[in-house]
């Protein structure tokens, strides 16, 4: 039989109790933070030791991260049904009025409504839409502390981090060294700021996919032999403000947008979806 490959799947396999032993309210709850990296499969003590030893074999496999998050987004519309919409808009530093609660994403309004529909001022992509709802959901809406932190620092990132690289930051790279109007275009269309040169970088850009998880960019031009480096950091409240496998897909869901700037823009050599 073949590894479970996504949080649906991770819900099938469990009792359907809703018994609360592994500490959350319901089996979905349960299903959705394992999918998250918040809790250990091991934590339901109704599974079996071989539902056991062949999940924890997936987990290993990084590339679930990017797997299937069509129906985790939908048990995360689910879940938000189930919430106070209004507390968690106070607790997020988002508006809530007319059973909806609203924030701003890249500068622009994004909704969900008290059945879990989405709607917004700019196209609902899912690797936007899962951190969107995870923040909701999840976050513990801390202010920001402007200290910077690498992916790799946040906690539970170390592991994640080649293919953080691998997914965001070259490709961000590719990007940036030949869109070379990228990161105006990013304070122009995304409502970004340009900050004072970070690490000793050329570039510096703060944008805000979600108000309380910022995200800066910071780009090394090429110089003396030396190749053109970008490094993406993250306020370090931003593994509490958010699981940390929707600060991956909030990486790689900008990624891709960058990369459709770009080719919008006639440079389809930085393009690389995967
Ligand atoms: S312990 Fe297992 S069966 Fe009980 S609620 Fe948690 S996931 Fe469901």
């Amino acid at each position: 039989m073949p590894p479970p490959q996504n949080a649906m799947e991770i819900y099938k396999l469990l009792d359907k109790s809703n018994c609360r032993e592994c500490g959350e309210q319901t089996c979905l709850a349960f299903a959705a933070a394992v999918y998250q990296g918040r809790k250990e499969i091991q934590r339901c003590p109704k599974l079996d030791q071989a539902t056991i030893v062949r999940f924890s074999d997936n987990s290993k496999d990084q590339n679930n991260v990017e797997q299937n998050r069509d129906e985790y987004l939908e048990i995360l519309q689910n879940e938000v049904c189930n919430i106070d919409l209004a507390a968690a808009a106070e607790r997020v530093g988002a508006d809530f009025s007319g059973g909806k609660l609203t924030l701003k994403v890249l500068g622009k309004d994004f909704s969900v409504d008290t059945s879990g529909k989405l709607s917004a001022d700019i196209h609902i992509n899912p690797w936007v839409a899962v951190p969107f709802l995870d923040y909701i959901r999840y976050g513990q809406g801390l202010p920001v502390s402007e200290t910077w932190l690498s992916f790799r620092e946040l906690k539970d990132g170390k592991e994640r981090y080649p293919l953080f690289q691998k997914r965001c930051e070259a490709p961000m790279k590719r990007v940036a060294d030949t869109y070379t109007d990228l990161f105006d275009d990013l304070v122009r269309i995304f409502g970004g700021k340009q900050v004072q040169k970070q690490f000793e970088s050329d570039i510096s850009v703060i944008l805000h996919p979600l108000p309380r998880v910022p995200i800066m960019l910071c780009y090394w031009l090429p110089e003396d032999g030396l190749a053109s480096s970008l490094n993406v950091f993250f306020d370090d409240t931003a593994d509490k403000n958010l699981t940390i496998g929707s600060v991956f897909s909030l990486g790689a869901g900008l990624c891709q947008m960058f990369e459709k700037l770009a080719l919008r823009h006639g440079f389809p050599e930085t393009v690389s979806f995967k």
